[in-house]
């Protein structure tokens, strides 16, 4: 086939992780996480497959594992692609926190998925929850003691974090026994997380951006304030490379050092953005997108900023959904 071949970083457990991973978060509606119907998104994936990505991040939270795994057991199937050069990412939810619960929901994972191991587990929050969403003591070093005893018993690979803050990082790093192989944080050109970015890299831990198009698509079904598809400076040097807007910023996570996660169910949009390897920003234009970082975060849970271990800014008016934490990626801010 003429699949595109995706660069890989590597990790510090010697594994290469795929520069581009495609997200599968559906989104969160009325009744609970959006799920795919009539097989949509594993069609997705298998032409995904295809076409050269090669990374694919998932959640126990999404209820997406299952379609994910038909695809790529299909696609192995088909004789398209080996186990081996398919790289998954998976996160643990945050009411499974316990350390003996760790090793348990992944087997369970594998199970909805079909497949004997994952390439990347990683503990989706630093906050730890009861089956009724109450908040739990437990520490995220129980649990991360339980992201180890996974990786020991061959479940996954790799272990890693998610919207952990940098001292949360630190701590893992100093008090673990295995040090992350990568953290998944939020970036895009209203949060470019410079500092994170480079602490992380200085302690040889790879970048995965969450929610790359920012403020440039519709979330929640609403425009925010920052920079679209059409704004004058991103367009220039769209333009210049005979690329689109959407590939310039996610060009300019690679060029970074930033594995963007993008996510589509648009057949024309998943070739689009995995297009970005036969071109490179200059600094110049790197620094230009920096300069619309205004910290703008569009997952910000603050019903759970009472929580001991909550990673970011606190706002004077928190949010308090009756579905608390359920709906954690179907709000949003403006800079507190
Ligand atoms: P994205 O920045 O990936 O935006 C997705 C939106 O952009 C969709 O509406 C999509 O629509 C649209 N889109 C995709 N490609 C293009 C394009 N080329 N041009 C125009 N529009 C486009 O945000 P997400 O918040 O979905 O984040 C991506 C992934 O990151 C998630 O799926 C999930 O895997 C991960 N994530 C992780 C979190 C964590 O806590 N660790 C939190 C949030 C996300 P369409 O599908 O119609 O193309």
């Amino acid at each position: 086939t003429d699949a595109l071949e995706v660069p890989k970083l590597k990790l510090n457990n010697g594994k290469m992780m795929p520069a581009i991973a495609l997200g599968t978060y559906l989104g969160f509606g009325q009744n609970g996480t959006i799920k795919s119907q009539n097989k949509k998104l594993r069609n997705v994936v298998m032409r995904a497959i295809d076409i050269g990505y090669r990374h694919f991040d998932t959640a126990f939270i999404y209820e997406t594992e299952e379609e994910i795994g038909e695809a790529i057991r299909m696609k192995i199937d088909e004789g398209v692609v080996k186990r081996d050069d398919i790289f998954v990412t998976t996160k643990l939810w945050n009411t499974h926190h316990k350390r003996e619960q760790v090793p348990l929901v992944l087997k369970q994972t594998l199970d909805i998925m079909g497949l004997n191991y994952v390439d990347l587990y990683l503990m989706h929050w630093p906050i730890g929850l009861n089956e009724d969403y109450t908040f739990s003591n437990v520490d995220f070093m129980e649990t991360w003691r339980g992201m180890e005893d996974a990786q020991r018993l061959g479940l996954t690979k790799a272990i890693g974090v998610s919207n952990f803050n940098a001292e949360q990082l630190k701590r893992v790093i100093e008090e673990g026994s295995i040090k992350p192989a990568a953290i998944q944080i939020e970036i895009h050109p209203q949060i470019t997380q410079a500092d994170l970015i480079e602490y992380a890299r200085s302690e040889g831990i790879v970048v995965m951006g969450y929610s790359p198009f920012g403020s440039l698509v519709m979330r929640f079904g609403m425009q925010f304030p920052g920079p679209k598809m059409d704004d004058p400076v991103l367009v220039e040097i769209a333009r210049k490379y005979n690329k689109t807007t959407a590939q310039v910023i996610l060009r300019w996570q690679v060029d970074r050092n930033v594995v963007p996660v993008p996510k589509t169910v648009n057949y024309e949009r998943l070739k689009e953005n995995i297009d970005i390897f036969d071109f490179k920003l200059e600094q110049q234009e790197i620094d230009k997108i920096n300069q619309y970082d205004s910290h703008v975060r569009y997952t910000f849970p603050t019903f759970w900023q009472t929580h001991p271990y909550y990673p970011f800014e606190k706002v004077d008016n928190p949010l308090s959904d009756p579905f608390i934490g359920r709906k954690v990626n179907s709000f949003s801010n403006t800079k507190s």
